[in-house]
């Protein structure tokens, strides 16, 4: 049985994230979908926000199951007897920092793989970070995110 982790912030969990989970869901035959908690960070969202968001999302998959981890990726996977990482890459500049970070991981736990998926074409250019800005000045984000999660990010502007 192979267990893959899908780490990453997800701050929000894009179209783009759940293509790769739908993904990997069906190539591994368990993935956990790591929430990244680094404090040295700052989140649109709370790690509470992130994990409910994606937890209701991924319910639909029987095989996906959703985490918080605050220390290295490697040391999460060791601990659930995973050794796949799972990372999705848009473009040259995804794959040459995923690259060197696939490097580093295998340095570091030479039983676990990374493995890459290249992104859907419809969403090359789909960021988390873009998102929030598209938002910020009036943009329509209908096509990059769940309406949950639209609506989650209109409130948060409007509210704090
Ligand atoms: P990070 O916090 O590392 O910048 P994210 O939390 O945004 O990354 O994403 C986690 C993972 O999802 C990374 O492997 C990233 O390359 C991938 N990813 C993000 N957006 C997309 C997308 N539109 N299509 C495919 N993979 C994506």
């Amino acid at each position: 049985m192979i267990t893959a982790v899908f780490p990453g912030s997800f701050d929000p969990v894009t179209y783009g994230h759940l293509n790769i989970i739908e993904r990997a869901s069906s190539i591994f035959d368990k993935l956990h979908v790591v929430v990244a908690v680094n404090k040295g960070k700052n989140y649109f969202f709370s790690v509470e926000d992130r994990v409910t968001m994606l937890q209701d999302l991924v319910s639909q998959w029987q095989n996906v199951q959703v985490a918080t981890w605050d220390s290295l990726i490697i040391d999460y996977a060791n601990k659930h007897n995973a050794s796949v990482l799972v990372r999705g890459i848009r473009n040259i500049t995804d794959f040459s920092y995923e690259f060197d970070l696939a490097l580093m991981n295998r340095t570091l736990a030479t039983k676990i793989e990374t493995v890459f998926i290249p992104a859907e074409p419809r969403y090359f250019t789909l960021s988390s970070s873009a998102i929030k800005e598209l938002v910020y000045f009036g943009g329509n984000i209908s096509e990059m995110v769940p309406p949950g999660i639209e609506s989650a990010i209109l409130n948060k502007l409007k509210n704090g």
